[in-house]
């Protein structure tokens, strides 16, 4: 780039600073700024478009369009060249502005006079926060020197508005994270909670974005890359894996980056100080990966970020430890974290809102597990929230209230006044057993996955642990769990139990559930591929391990083991088999062997329900999976929220075909139980109950809903409204029950 418009930008750089180190207002500060740039770039027109909400934008100062029209311009998303920029996030660069695509006339600012128009994103951090323009009578495209020059001038910009610069008499915008903001997400744990924001990565705040001493800030760059690539470099050597050492390999090439410095070096020659130089090259970077469609490129881009913040860790001294005290209820805000991660923070966190993540996640697992409210898919949380900010989470609706106004506050309390209410007249039913208004007992069992979960089986008053998964163990590690630390750990489960049954899953593992080091497997459809038992049976040393660790557990007390995901009979008896030679193995070395072992097996595809009746006399128990049966039942992926949501539990086909198992199954006298998660969901529950179910298995929290409503319930009552519907040809009995449960109050 040319050294006179570097010296250009230097010194316009230099005059905005001037102009924002006096006691100024916001708007005399963004006036001042218009002027500047106008003069400076030679150009008639210099105007500021800042975000009012999410979707306008506001005409916030100009030099040169009419004055008037300052606050009173408004513009949409998307609409005018101002708007397409601000939506694409990229400059828009014309000589001919009226007739350029998207061009809207707006009167007021007396504008159509001006032929060229460059616009360019104002942008922190893949935030967009405004627009820069300027505009020229002459009819000329503007040089890629300027729009670099002006891009430079919109990232300092961007870093005033965070530090607040433009807050303040005349407000050209207000205070940036002092409003009340709504954000909607989708529930992975249900839950409310009241607390104060934790974030998992602080923000790094830059409060030197221009800076002198371009010489100073280029050594400033090169130590800290340097210090970045040593740092990646004992990373890579100390990779625990072949997949880690490739991710770290992709992070080794773009420290290595000649393009990423030298862009970073042109920003620091133009006047940025080198950590505003390092979040501009960002931004950009981010901007890109909203808009990339290919996977692979946005993962890239991914690391490019991930490398950047450390970057500008190491440049502002900022480390994710920030010396931030973490407030006594804290909520965490992350883009996403890893089951490890969360397993750390335990159950000091009192609610988690997530920016990514998704439903089936082993970090929604964890937070399952411990009983944490958890929020998925909260656009825009990491961006919006600050370390400390007062916050709500309803994780009934999927809303979090980030620094709600008073109002809601108290609507909030209210609802979590009436929720602890429910739980203390749940406290009072704890010990009583689920038995109905007609004589039926239903045994209510609970499900968990970590040591954790243990204590839950006192509070809730499970009667045991009716499906323990023993992925979570597999999956929280970096490295597959030795046999002596899982047996070590299946012990300490039977010796919280006190005696109260676990049914012990093997490892069920695939489509949704990747062990971090396992390949994972190419497939096409991994809800439909080598997943579970599948995997069990064809590569049987992991399972044998665990039936080992398993057995040596128990040390003479009962077992009970369960093979996830069994289609068909021979599944089945080939599963048993191991477990035979298990024991024999173990007899052989000498081990005590359990009292007595029972297998039984998970139904979780419609094919087993109708496999011979052989296979029915055989299994030593049947528990239905039913978020896998439902998935497969009506074809329908439990992770995609656009179809899960079509297929409801009490559609008369999904609950015909769950009452036909409950005849096969009481036809052999075969012990049949309900452990998907709508076991937990009290109307569900009830109509199992109703069809003949007598052993349910769901979270901790729901036990208590569930017995209270079945306590008050009749069976016959509600069988006979089951079958009115049916008779009458109902898709759903849902809406019967519904209105019968509402007659009973
Ligand atoms: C199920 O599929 O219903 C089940 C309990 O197993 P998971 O949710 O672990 O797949
Ligand atoms: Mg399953």
């Amino acid at each position: 780039m040319a050294e006179r418009l570097e010296t250009e930008s230097r010194k316009l750089l230099g005059r905005l600073r001037d102009a924002m180190a006096g006691d100024d207002p916001g708007q005399a500060r963004l006036d001042k700024i218009t002027h500047l740039i106008a003069t400076s770039i030679g150009c008639e027109v210099c105007s500021i478009y800042l975000f009012r909400d999410e979707e306008t934008l506001e005409l916030c100062a100009t030099e040169g369009l009419n004055p008037e029209s300052v606050h009173q311009t408004r513009m949409r998303l998307g609409e005018g060249l101002v708007g397409r920029v601000a939506q694409r996030r990229q400059v828009v660069n014309t000589a001919d502005a009226p007739n350029a695509r998207g061009f809207r006339f707006m009167p007021e600012t007396g504008e159509e006079v001006f032929s060229s128009f460059l616009g360019v994103p104002v942008q922190r951090l893949g935030e967009a926060l405004g627009v820069l323009v300027v505009q020229s009578k002459e009819a000329r495209e503007f040089s890629a020197d300027e729009v670099y020059a002006l891009e430079v001038v919109a990232m300092v910009l961007a870093e005033m508005a965070e530090l607040g610069a433009f807050v303040g008499e005349g407000a050209a915008m207000g205070a940036r994270h002092s409003q009340p903001v709504m954000l909607r997400g989708t529930v992975a744990q249900e839950g409310v909670a009241e607390g104060h924001i934790w974030l998992h990565e602080p923000r790094v705040v830059v409060t030197n974005p221009i800076a002198d001493d371009p010489h100073r800030e280029l050594e400033r760059l090169t130590e800290a890359v340097e210090e970045l690539r040593v740092g990646v470099d004992k990373m890579l050597a100390l990779a625990a894996d072949k997949e880690q050492a490739q991710v770290l390999e992709a992070y080794r090439m773009f420290a290595n980056s000649k393009g990423w410095m030298r862009r970073m070096q042109e920003d620091i020659s133009n006047g940025l100080s080198a950590e505003a130089a390092v979040e501009k090259e960002q931004s950009l970077a981010r901007a890109r990966m909203g808009q990339a469609t290919d996977s692979y490129l946005r993962e890239r881009l991914s690391d490019l970020d991930d490398l950047s913040n450390r970057l500008l860790r190491i440049l502002t001294g900022q480390g994710s430890d920030t010396g931030a005290e973490m407030p006594a209820d804290p909520i965490l805000v992350a883009r996403n974290i890893g089951p490890a991660e969360l397993l750390d923070y335990g159950r000091s966190l009192k609610g988690i809102i997530l920016e990514a993540g998704s439903v089936g996640s082993h970090a929604a697992i964890v937070a399952r597990a411990l009983a944490i409210p958890l929020i998925v898919h909260a656009d825009r949380a990491t961006l919006e929230a600050l370390n400390g900010d007062h916050v709500m989470v309803d994780g009934e609706q999927g809303i979090v209230h980030l620094r709600p106004d008073d109002t809601v506050v108290t609507a909030f309390r209210d609802k979590m006044a009436m929720q602890a209410a429910a739980v203390e007249r749940y406290a009072s039913i704890r010990d009583k057993p689920a038995e109905t208004l007609c004589g039926s007992v239903v045994s209510l069992h609970m499900n968990a996955g970590l040591m954790a979960d243990l204590p839950s089986l006192q509070g809730s008053g499970a009667e045991g642990v009716g499906l323990f998964r023993t992925e979570l163990q597999f999956l929280v590690r970096n490295q597959m769990p030795k046999r002596s630390e899982l047996s070590a750990l299946y012990a300490r489960v039977l010796d919280a139990a006190g005696g109260k049954p676990v049914i012990f899953r093997t490892l069920d593992i695939g489509s949704d559930k990747v062990l971090p080091y396992m390949k994972p497997n190419d497939e096409p459809n991994p809800a439909l591929g080598w997943r579970a038992i599948r995997v069990g049976l064809d590569k049987p040393g992991v399972m044998r391990m665990q039936l080992q660790a398993l057995i040596r557990a128990a040390n003479g007390r009962p077992l009970t083991v369960m093979f996830p995901f069994v289609a068909q009979y021979e599944e089945y008896t080939q599963a048993r088999a191991e477990v035979d030679k298990a024991m024999e193995r173990e007899a052989r070395l000498g081990h005590v062997l359990p009292e007595k072992v029972e297998v039984g097996a998970m139904l979780e595809t419609p094919s087993l329900a109708f496999a011979p009746r052989k296979f029915f006399e055989e299994v030593g128990f049947l528990s239905i999976g039913g978020n896998d049966l439902k998935q497969f039942f009506f074809a329908a992926d439990r992770e995609n929220e656009r179809v899960r949501r079509r297929y409801d539990t009490l559609n008369v086909s999904f609950l015909s075909f769950i009452e036909r198992i409950v005849e096969r199954c009481a036809q052999t006298d075969t012990a049949l139980s309900f452990c998907g998660e709508d076991a937990g969901r009290p109307v569900e529950a009830l109509c199992f109950a109703a069809i003949g179910l007598r052993r349910l298995s769901m979270r901790p929290a729901s036990i208590g809903p569930v017995k209270s409503l079945l306590r008050r319930s009749n069976l016959d009552e509600v069988r006979k409204v089951i079958a009115d519907a049916r008779h009458r040809g109902d898709m759903n009995v849902r809406p019967a029950i519904m209105d019968y449960l509402r007659d009973q109050k």
